[in-house]
């Protein structure tokens, strides 16, 4: 985990409860003795994310309609401070924070993960899209319910799901980075393949109705797969980076799956952007974001000279 993540180690179920009594319920002893949550249960995991979101960033009210993706919160920390670190490489070392500070979040999903960790840990203000109206509505519910999300997070919906960032981003409109979760399966199979994987990594065995049940974070069909998968979005999102090249300051993205790297490079190169890979781990999970920049060295200095 990168070092300022603050979700490392073992949840403290002690603090979370009291906070969040109505996580309560959903605590056991492990066979170890530890207190724990049953990861298998969408239920219990969204009771801890609200605890999680109440304790370290105020959030108090937050929710997701059944069936949506509920996000792991260590994990989703991380991108973001990898991203923090990033500009501050362009920085003299200095993260740039504060609401004046844009972030663009492609596929914001019914959760408004990104925006929330992102404001709460750095100040930055966020537009966040989605093609999915029912994800959309969630995220907005989420923003008008908390007053310090107020103002902080605008939401755009994407009326063309052939699209990623075309008719999103206005004439002279600026982003100080991009950052996005790709749905990345290639079709429903997959996606429903990999859901029972990870069931049966869990211990819970195959299915008996030989129906896959959600993943255990929950996940709209909408939200875990797109035609030709992760390439496919990513190739698209590239495509149209290009022309929004001096709109945003730099384009990133989560890449789930290593060996779509060559060809990630292959795009990024053809386009003549300059790209980088920002390497993750968490616990045993590998992670990676690429992220890419058309801007020349003048115009990088420009830019943080007059934004940051
Ligand atoms: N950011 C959230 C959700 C990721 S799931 C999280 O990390 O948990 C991917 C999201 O991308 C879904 O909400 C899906 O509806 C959305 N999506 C799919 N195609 C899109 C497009 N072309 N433009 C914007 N969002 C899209």
């Amino acid at each position: 985990m990168h070092p300022r993540n603050r979700h490392t180690g073992h949840y403290d179920f002690k603090e979370l409860t009291k906070i969040s009594p109505e996580l309560a319920p959903f605590v056991a002893p492990s066979p170890r003795g530890e207190s724990t949550i049953d990861f298998a249960n969408p239920e219990a995991v969204k009771a801890l994310n609200s605890s999680l979101l109440k304790l370290f960033y105020g959030i108090t009210e937050w929710d997701v309609p059944t069936g949506y993706l509920c996000p792991p919160i260590p994990g989703r920390s991380d991108y973001l401070h990898e991203i923090a670190d990033l500009l501050s490489s362009y920085n003299d070392d200095v993260i740039p924070q504060g609401n004046s500070v844009r972030v663009l979040d492609i596929g914001v999903g019914a959760s408004c993960i990104y925006p929330i960790i992102g404001h709460g840990e750095y100040g930055w203000s966020f537009v966040g899209t989605d093609v999915d109206p029912i994800a959309l509505d969630s995220a907005k519910k989420i923003v008008q319910k908390n007053e310090k999300l107020n103002g902080a997070i605008e939401l755009r919906l994407q009326k063309s799901p052939t699209d990623i960032l075309n008719g999103l981003i206005a004439k002279n409109e600026v982003f100080d980075v991009s950052i996005c979760n790709p749905p990345f399966h290639a079709s429903l199979a997959e996606a429903q393949a990999g859901s029972r994987r990870k069931w049966n990594n869990l211990g819970k065995g195959a299915p008996r109705s030989g129906v896959a049940p959600k993943l255990n974070f929950g996940g709209q069909d909408s939200e875990l797969w797109c035609a030709g998968g992760e390439v496919a979005f990513v190739r698209r999102m590239i495509e149209q980076s290009v022309e929004h090249a001096k709109n945003v300051f730099c384009f990133s993205t989560l890449i789930s799956k290593e060996v779509n790297l060559p060809a990630v490079f292959t795009e990024l190169h053809k386009v003549g952007a300059e790209a980088t890979t920002l390497e993750m781990t968490q616990g045993q999970k590998k992670s990676r974001v690429v992220a890419w920049t058309f801007l020349n060295d003048k115009e990088q200095q420009e830019w943080r000279k007059k934004r940051w």
